[in-house]
């Protein structure tokens, strides 16, 4: 089995699908990699690593499985032939378009963000993997934007009050937010409608604000609010934000559009120069003033709303990246052949769209 690696065409796009790290794990397991030449050099990658671990530098896009970071252009598709199998971020709740293409093309399609969230998938989940470097990249960017100081210091010119940092969604991205702004000695505190966040938010040192409204959804994922809650929870959030200097948003429900927690009232509540770090631009933003993609200020306050943050870590988040792409492909590996197993749980829900034996295909965008 060929596995092609094409270079990534998105603007401002600098990681790979994967890394010389893992070329040998493939190799071994009968699978021949290819490189197109260039591939790495925005993840600061020369061809040369790669031919080094075993790749040979050349065309992806003939290859039996193409494996890619982001959603494929069109005319990235048209240069699939019939059968040729797709790995990457394919966005297929919210590109379905895209799935619909791949169909037509007789792709069989793998979006890893479909991969089921359980123990045994966890090595495969580039959301998480992902959601780690822009949870990190978000507090970074906070404090840069920041007028004041994270830690508390105590000087010969006078003592500093430690930054107060309140993250909003604690999934994956949410709790490394928490995590390092502790480090840079924040006092920190997390928000979810998931109750069982709680204790995770307590070990790492922060504390828990509870607005009472309480929105688990399937899979470990939250649901929509009801209107009544999302006003409730506006309200709540206005009078609890006030006091905080760095807030980093991170709420997402998978396929919709983000909830808007932070409203134009509680930005004005703010202490002028504070500053929201929103992680939910692509989705709309979690506050009503963000514009996705820019930095802008309203009533004094620093608006921040960077879209793909992996993409400015491309050596680590490439690296992690490639270790879920092996992962997966190693499941379905065998003696240098490919053959999914449709049973496993993974692959059967992972798969948006599948070449079937009669040659007709079968797409599903459904799950999240
Ligand atoms: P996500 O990016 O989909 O959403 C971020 C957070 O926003 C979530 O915690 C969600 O509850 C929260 N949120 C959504 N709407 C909200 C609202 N209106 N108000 C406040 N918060 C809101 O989340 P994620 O990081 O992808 O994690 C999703 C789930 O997957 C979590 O339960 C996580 O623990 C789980 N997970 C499981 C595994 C595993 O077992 N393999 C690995 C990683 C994550």
């Amino acid at each position: 089995t060929s596995i092609g690696v094409p270079k990534e065409s998105a603007e401002g796009e600098r990681r790979v699908a994967l890394v010389p790290k893992v070329i040998e794990k493939l190799t071994k397991r009968g699978g021949r990699v290819v490189v197109e030449s260039g591939a790495g050099v925005e993840a600061l990658i020369p061809d040369e690593h790669y031919t080094e671990a075993g790749a040979e530098i050349g065309d992806p896009w003939s290859c039996d499985v193409v494996v890619k970071v982001g959603r494929p252009t069109e005319e990235e598709i048209s240069k699939l032939g019939d059968g040729t199998t797709l790995i990457g971020m394919l966005a297929p709740l919210t590109s379905p378009e895209t799935i619909e293409k791949l169909k037509s093309q007789g792709v069989t399609a793998f979006a890893m963000e479909s991969i089921p969230r359980i123990s045994r998938a966890q090595g495969m989940d580039a959301l998480s993997s992902q959601a780690n470097v822009s949870g990190y990249k978000a507090v970074l960017e906070a404090a840069q934007a920041s007028t004041r100081f994270f830690p508390m210091l105590t000087t010969a010119a006078g003592t500093v009050k430690p930054a107060t940092a309140l993250v909003l969604g604690v999934g994956v991205a949410g709790l490394q937010a928490l995590a390092t702004a502790k480090r840079l000695g924040a006092r920190t505190t997390g928000y979810d409608v998931r109750p069982d966040v709680a204790d995770q938010v307590k070990s790492l040192g922060a504390q828990w604000l509870d607005l009472g409204i309480e929105a688990a959804g399937e899979g470990g994922y939250a649901r929509e609010l009801t209107d009544e809650e999302r006003q409730k929870q506006q309200d709540q959030l206005e009078l609890a934000i006030t006091g905080f200097d760095i807030v980093i948003t991170t709420a997402q429900v998978p396929g919709r559009e983000a909830p808007k927690l932070v409203s134009e009232k509680a930005v004005e509540g703010m202490r002028p120069g504070s500053v929201i770090v929103d992680l939910a631009g692509e989705g709309g933003g979690n506050c009503e003033l963000t514009e996705p993609g820019e930095t802008v200020v309203k009533h004094d306050v620093t608006i921040v709303s960077p879209l793909n943050l992996p993409a400015t870590m491309p050596e680590h988040a490439s690296e992690l990246y490639a270790r879920n792409i092996t992962a997966l492909l190693e499941l379905m590996l065998d003696e240098g052949e490919l053959s999914p197993d449709w049973d496993d749980e993974v692959l059967a829900k992972s798969c948006v769209t599948r070449e079937s034996s009669a040659g007709g295909t079968s797409v599903d965008t459904d799950e999240p």
